[in-house]
Protein backbone atom coordinates (compact mmCIF):
# COMPACT_ATOMS: atom_id res chain seq x y z
CA UNK A 1 0.00 0.00 0.00
CA UNK A 2 2.83 2.66 0.73
CA UNK A 3 4.05 2.31 -2.95
CA UNK A 4 0.37 4.23 -4.47
CA UNK A 5 0.89 7.81 -5.33
CA UNK A 6 -2.12 8.24 -7.95
CA UNK A 7 -5.60 7.59 -7.04
CA UNK A 8 -8.13 7.28 -9.69
CA UNK A 9 -11.89 7.72 -8.82
CA UNK A 10 -14.81 6.65 -11.56
CA UNK A 11 -17.27 9.32 -11.78
CA UNK A 12 -21.17 8.18 -12.40
CA UNK A 13 -22.08 6.60 -8.78
CA UNK A 14 -18.92 6.89 -7.30
CA UNK A 15 -18.63 10.61 -6.90
CA UNK A 16 -21.88 11.30 -7.75
CA UNK A 17 -25.89 9.96 -8.66
CA UNK A 18 -26.25 8.58 -11.44
CA UNK A 19 -28.00 5.52 -12.21
CA UNK A 20 -30.76 6.93 -10.52
CA UNK A 21 -31.33 9.39 -12.95
CA UNK A 22 -30.98 6.99 -15.76
CA UNK A 23 -33.12 4.51 -14.26
CA UNK A 24 -36.48 7.33 -13.77
CA UNK A 25 -35.46 7.74 -17.68
CA UNK A 26 -35.92 4.30 -18.52
CA UNK A 27 -39.33 4.43 -16.67
CA UNK A 28 -40.47 7.10 -18.69
CA UNK A 29 -39.38 5.35 -21.75
CA UNK A 30 -41.28 2.26 -20.84
CA UNK A 31 -44.73 4.32 -20.20
CA UNK A 32 -44.18 5.64 -24.07
CA UNK A 33 -44.49 2.33 -25.07
CA UNK A 34 -46.84 0.61 -22.88
CA UNK A 35 -49.63 0.44 -25.31
CA UNK A 36 -47.12 -2.08 -27.20
CA UNK A 37 -45.45 -4.11 -24.49
CA UNK A 38 -45.14 -4.45 -20.88
CA UNK A 39 -42.88 -1.91 -18.52
CA UNK A 40 -40.45 -5.24 -18.18
CA UNK A 41 -40.19 -6.09 -21.46
CA UNK A 42 -39.84 -2.70 -22.92
CA UNK A 43 -36.64 -2.43 -20.10
CA UNK A 44 -35.56 -5.53 -21.43
CA UNK A 45 -35.34 -4.92 -25.12
CA UNK A 46 -33.73 -1.09 -24.22
CA UNK A 47 -30.91 -3.04 -22.42
CA UNK A 48 -31.09 -5.57 -25.55
CA UNK A 49 -30.38 -2.40 -27.69
CA UNK A 50 -27.85 -0.70 -25.91
CA UNK A 51 -25.27 -3.55 -25.23
CA UNK A 52 -25.40 -4.42 -29.10
CA UNK A 53 -24.69 -1.07 -29.76
CA UNK A 54 -22.04 -0.10 -27.14
CA UNK A 55 -19.59 -0.96 -30.28
CA UNK A 56 -20.95 1.57 -31.66
CA UNK A 57 -21.81 4.52 -29.92
CA UNK A 58 -20.09 3.91 -26.19
CA UNK A 59 -21.13 4.83 -23.06
CA UNK A 60 -23.21 7.59 -22.08
CA UNK A 61 -26.65 9.61 -22.92
CA UNK A 62 -26.54 10.10 -26.68
CA UNK A 63 -26.21 6.42 -27.18
CA UNK A 64 -28.67 5.82 -24.61
CA UNK A 65 -31.22 8.23 -26.96
CA UNK A 66 -30.42 6.56 -30.00
CA UNK A 67 -31.23 3.20 -28.52
CA UNK A 68 -34.60 4.31 -27.06
CA UNK A 69 -35.60 5.49 -30.58
CA UNK A 70 -34.27 2.26 -32.42
CA UNK A 71 -36.19 0.22 -29.54
CA UNK A 72 -39.51 2.27 -29.81
CA UNK A 73 -39.81 1.22 -33.67
CA UNK A 74 -38.70 -1.90 -33.75
CA UNK A 75 -41.29 -2.38 -30.56
CA UNK A 76 -44.13 -0.49 -32.48
CA UNK A 77 -42.98 -2.20 -36.13
CA UNK A 78 -42.82 1.11 -37.31
CA UNK A 79 -46.11 2.21 -36.17
CA UNK A 80 -45.12 4.64 -33.32
CA UNK A 81 -45.85 8.36 -34.03
CA UNK A 82 -42.99 10.89 -35.10
CA UNK A 83 -43.96 12.61 -31.89
CA UNK A 84 -42.52 9.67 -30.09
CA UNK A 85 -38.98 10.81 -31.05
CA UNK A 86 -39.58 14.25 -29.50
CA UNK A 87 -41.04 13.01 -26.49
CA UNK A 88 -37.38 10.40 -26.26
CA UNK A 89 -35.44 13.41 -27.26
CA UNK A 90 -36.75 15.27 -23.95
CA UNK A 91 -36.37 12.51 -21.85
CA UNK A 92 -32.66 12.56 -23.09
CA UNK A 93 -32.50 16.66 -22.83
CA UNK A 94 -33.65 16.37 -19.57
CA UNK A 95 -30.78 13.63 -18.51
CA UNK A 96 -28.56 15.76 -20.10
CA UNK A 97 -29.45 18.66 -17.44
CA UNK A 98 -29.90 17.06 -14.25
CA UNK A 99 -28.24 18.19 -11.17
CA UNK A 100 -24.84 17.05 -9.91
CA UNK A 101 -25.18 15.49 -6.54
CA UNK A 102 -21.98 14.46 -5.28
CA UNK A 103 -22.39 11.67 -3.16
CA UNK A 104 -21.56 11.18 0.89
CA UNK A 105 -18.08 11.70 1.85
CA UNK A 106 -16.74 12.67 -1.08
CA UNK A 107 -15.74 16.35 -0.85
CA UNK A 108 -14.09 15.95 2.37
CA UNK A 109 -12.27 12.71 1.42
CA UNK A 110 -10.93 14.45 -1.62
CA UNK A 111 -10.02 17.54 0.37
CA UNK A 112 -8.30 15.19 3.10
CA UNK A 113 -5.69 13.24 -0.19
CA UNK A 114 -5.56 16.51 -2.06
CA UNK A 115 -1.34 17.21 -1.78
CA UNK A 116 -1.01 13.73 -0.63
CA UNK A 117 -1.43 11.75 -3.77
CA UNK A 118 -1.90 12.61 -7.53
CA UNK A 119 -6.02 12.11 -8.18
CA UNK A 120 -7.29 11.48 -11.52
CA UNK A 121 -11.13 10.97 -13.07
CA UNK A 122 -11.50 7.36 -15.01
CA UNK A 123 -14.89 7.58 -16.37
CA UNK A 124 -16.79 6.41 -19.30
CA UNK A 125 -19.53 7.94 -20.99
CA UNK A 126 -20.16 11.51 -23.13
CA UNK A 127 -17.00 13.73 -23.68
CA UNK A 128 -19.61 16.83 -23.54
CA UNK A 129 -21.86 15.56 -20.19
CA UNK A 130 -18.60 13.89 -17.93
CA UNK A 131 -16.95 17.57 -18.60
CA UNK A 132 -20.13 19.07 -17.58
CA UNK A 133 -21.32 17.12 -14.17
CA UNK A 134 -17.61 17.97 -13.41
CA UNK A 135 -17.54 21.18 -13.65
CA UNK A 136 -21.29 21.50 -11.98
CA UNK A 137 -19.77 19.52 -9.27
CA UNK A 138 -17.05 22.02 -8.35
CA UNK A 139 -14.66 19.04 -7.97
CA UNK A 140 -12.37 19.95 -11.20
CA UNK A 141 -9.85 21.63 -8.85
CA UNK A 142 -8.51 18.43 -6.77
CA UNK A 143 -7.75 16.33 -10.14
CA UNK A 144 -4.19 16.57 -11.84
CA UNK A 145 -5.60 14.90 -14.65
CA UNK A 146 -9.28 13.37 -16.24
CA UNK A 147 -9.69 10.82 -17.97
CA UNK A 148 -12.45 10.21 -20.36
CA UNK A 149 -12.48 6.38 -21.56
CA UNK A 150 -14.31 4.48 -24.20
CA UNK A 151 -14.12 1.94 -22.47
CA UNK A 152 -12.41 0.27 -19.43
CA UNK A 153 -10.80 -2.79 -20.30
CA UNK A 154 -7.09 -3.97 -19.46
CA UNK A 155 -5.44 -2.31 -22.48
CA UNK A 156 -7.70 1.04 -21.14
CA UNK A 157 -6.07 0.90 -17.85
CA UNK A 158 -2.32 -0.11 -19.28
CA UNK A 159 -2.62 3.44 -21.68
CA UNK A 160 -4.07 5.09 -18.74
CA UNK A 161 -1.26 3.89 -16.26
CA UNK A 162 1.58 4.58 -18.78
CA UNK A 163 -0.09 7.80 -19.49
CA UNK A 164 0.21 9.05 -15.99
CA UNK A 165 3.94 7.96 -16.04
CA UNK A 166 3.17 5.46 -12.88
CA UNK A 167 3.60 1.71 -12.24
CA UNK A 168 0.63 -0.65 -11.61
CA UNK A 169 1.95 -0.65 -7.84
CA UNK A 170 1.66 2.79 -7.65
CA UNK A 171 -1.95 3.04 -8.85
CA UNK A 172 -5.29 2.66 -6.79
CA UNK A 173 -8.77 2.98 -8.44
CA UNK A 174 -12.13 3.76 -6.18
CA UNK A 175 -15.17 2.77 -7.99
CA UNK A 176 -18.72 1.12 -8.30
CA UNK A 177 -18.29 -1.32 -10.89
CA UNK A 178 -16.26 -4.56 -10.51
CA UNK A 179 -16.38 -4.94 -13.87
CA UNK A 180 -15.21 -1.98 -14.97
CA UNK A 181 -12.89 -0.59 -12.27
CA UNK A 182 -11.92 -3.24 -10.33
CA UNK A 183 -11.12 -6.28 -12.58
CA UNK A 184 -9.44 -5.04 -15.15
CA UNK A 185 -6.90 -3.09 -12.51
CA UNK A 186 -6.10 -6.27 -10.44
CA UNK A 187 -5.56 -8.11 -13.43
CA UNK A 188 -3.00 -5.17 -14.45
CA UNK A 189 -1.22 -5.12 -10.94
CA UNK A 190 -3.22 -2.13 -9.63
CA UNK A 191 -4.75 -1.66 -6.79
CA UNK A 192 -8.53 -1.57 -6.44
CA UNK A 193 -11.74 -0.95 -4.04
CA UNK A 194 -15.03 -1.23 -4.74
CA UNK A 195 -17.18 0.82 -3.00
CA UNK A 196 -20.81 -1.06 -3.98
CA UNK A 197 -23.83 1.78 -5.07
CA UNK A 198 -27.29 0.87 -3.94
CA UNK A 199 -28.26 0.35 -7.56
CA UNK A 200 -26.17 -0.66 -10.51
CA UNK A 201 -26.47 -0.95 -14.37
CA UNK A 202 -28.09 -4.57 -15.44
CA UNK A 203 -24.67 -4.73 -18.08
CA UNK A 204 -22.29 -4.02 -15.39
CA UNK A 205 -23.82 -6.54 -12.61
CA UNK A 206 -21.21 -9.07 -11.89
CA UNK A 207 -21.84 -11.96 -8.88
CA UNK A 208 -18.29 -12.55 -7.65
CA UNK A 209 -15.91 -10.31 -5.53
CA UNK A 210 -12.54 -10.71 -6.79
CA UNK A 211 -9.87 -12.93 -4.67
CA UNK A 212 -6.68 -10.63 -4.15
CA UNK A 213 -4.14 -9.04 -1.43
CA UNK A 214 -4.69 -5.73 -3.52
CA UNK A 215 -8.60 -5.45 -3.21
CA UNK A 216 -10.48 -3.60 -0.99
CA UNK A 217 -14.08 -3.10 -0.12
CA UNK A 218 -15.58 -0.12 1.48
CA UNK A 219 -18.83 1.47 2.53
CA UNK A 220 -17.96 5.14 1.99
CA UNK A 221 -15.64 6.97 0.63
CA UNK A 222 -14.54 8.26 3.47
CA UNK A 223 -12.98 4.75 5.08
CA UNK A 224 -10.39 4.97 1.47
CA UNK A 225 -8.44 7.26 4.26
CA UNK A 226 -7.95 4.38 7.01
CA UNK A 227 -6.04 2.45 4.62
CA UNK A 228 -3.99 5.01 2.74
MG1 LIG B 1 -19.62 4.12 -11.91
Amino acid sequence: MNSINTIAFDADDTLWVNEPYFQEAEIAFCELLEEYLPHDTVSKELLDTEIRNLHLYGYGVKGFMLSMVETATRISKGAAPLSMIDKIIAIGHDLLQKPVELLDGVAETLDQLKGKYRLVVATKGDLLDQERKLKKSGLQNYFHHIEIMSDKRNTDYQKLIRHLDCRPENFLMIGNSIKSDILPVLENGGYAAHIPYHITWAHEHHEHKPESERFMEFKNIREVLECL
